[in-house]
């Protein structure tokens, strides 16, 4: 079965470890002796407490969180989180600076709006079509937080160093690079990402968040959308997406046990990409879209030089297979998206098939 399995390069739902699918595969009917499917044990049972409670103990190792941080899990994917972080954080008389960097931040900011809540829009590179990541943002230093996209999936920009804030909290949609790399914990007020791209299946949003943006959460809010009641009930108040969280867990060990954590998970981040690039950077064939300073190790977005060969390319890469490759509908063009679990050898099969198509259609 495993050698009719595609090098997958899909932006998310996206690759997952094989070692995590096979755990999967192995224990699907019977999970830890209980006689039971995951799927099919209770949330309420020490089956399940010791899945969640050991996804919360690896995601603190990994990032090395102190007791202030707590590491929840809900639903409605990263979109819901555009709408509850302004609902929770923003008062009458609070404000926010949000950084616009593509579609997510926009469709972030969206949320704000719609909420009638004080934002401003700090920084965008709305002018060169979202090629680039700003640098030098004046933030305002009475804002209750700062948003950013740390991967911008669709432009395949990225924040390689996150800006000094002067102390306000950054509140960051990581869903395409969580767990890519190590991080300062010390900026962040909030992490969170749907799962779908690094962590596993869609369906699941993990979301860190420190006790002193807890402690300024508006209590007035329905229970499903206040971060309160996931951390006051270690995100089970109600069923939670036990599946979802499951494979999170494998995820994680995969991190933390095979791969050997996140500084080993961004070097070999940093030499898979830089294949593609440099592979790109040596042909007047293929072009990157984004700016150089802000290229994404997690999207690699590129063009052709014209749509009916990129339209080719596509269709000869996936008879070779190589799935995944088409850039977002929004936008065009080619993308590959490499997350941890893309493999040097896919890396390596992807880089040849470029040279050869190259070859001849140029
Ligand atoms: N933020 C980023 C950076 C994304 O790439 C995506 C999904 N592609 C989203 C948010 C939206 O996530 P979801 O579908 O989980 O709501």
């Amino acid at each position: 079965m495993t050698d009719q399995r595609i090098h997958n390069f899909n932006a998310g739902p996206a690759a997952l470890p094989l070692k995590v699918l096979e755990n999967i595969q192995a224990s699907f009917l019977n999970f830890n002796g209980s006689g039971m499917s995951i799927t099919e044990i209770s949330h309420r049972s020490s089956y399940f407490d010791d899945v969640i409670n050991d996804a919360v103990s690896r995601t603190k190792r990994l990032l090395k969180l102190d007791d202030r941080f707590h590491v929840l899990f809900l639903q409605g994917g990263a979109s819901l989180q555009f709408a509850m972080i302004p609902m929770n954080f923003l008062g009458s008389e609070d404000t926010a600076d949000y950084v616009n960097t593509g579609t997510w931040s926009t469709k972030a900011i969206k949320e704000a709006k719609i909420q009638n809540k004080n934002y401003r829009v700090a920084a965008s590179s709305e002018d060169r079509d979202f090629s680039y990541i700003p640098k030098d943002i004046e933030f305002s230093k009475d804002a209750a937080y700062v948003h950013l996209t740390s991967n911008n999936t669709i432009k395949g920009t990225q924040f390689h160093e996150f800006p000094d804030t002067k102390g306000v909290p950054i509140v960051c949609d990581m869903s395409s690079d969580i767990f890519s790399r190590p991080l300062d914990m010390e900026k962040f007020g909030m992490i969170y990402a749907g799962a779908q791209k690094n962590l596993g299946p869609s369906g699941t949003c993990m979301v860190i968040l420190r006790q002193d943006m807890l402690n300024m959460a508006n209590e007035n809010l329905p229970s499903m959308l206040k971060y309160a009641t996931y951390a006051s009930k270690n995100s089970m108040y109600n069923t939670p997406p036990c599946f979802g969280i499951y494979t999170i867990d494998l995820v994680l060990k995969w991190i933390e046990e095979d791969i050997g954590g996140l500084e080993k998970m961004e070097a070999y981040n940093i030499e898979k990409a830089g294949l593609l690039y440099d592979f790109i950077e040596s042909s007047d064939f293929y072009n990157t879209t984004a700016r150089e300073d802000s290229r994404s190790l997690m999207n690699v977005t590129f063009r052709l030089p014209n749509e009916d060969l990129e339209k080719l390319f596509i269709t000869k890469a996936t008879q070779n297979g190589l799935g995944g490759l088409k850039g977002h509908r929004s936008v065009g063009g080619c993308r590959a998206s490499i997350y941890n679990a893309a493999t040097m050898e896919g890396m390596k099969a992807l880089v040849q098939f470029m040279e050869s198509f190259e070859k001849e259609n140029k």
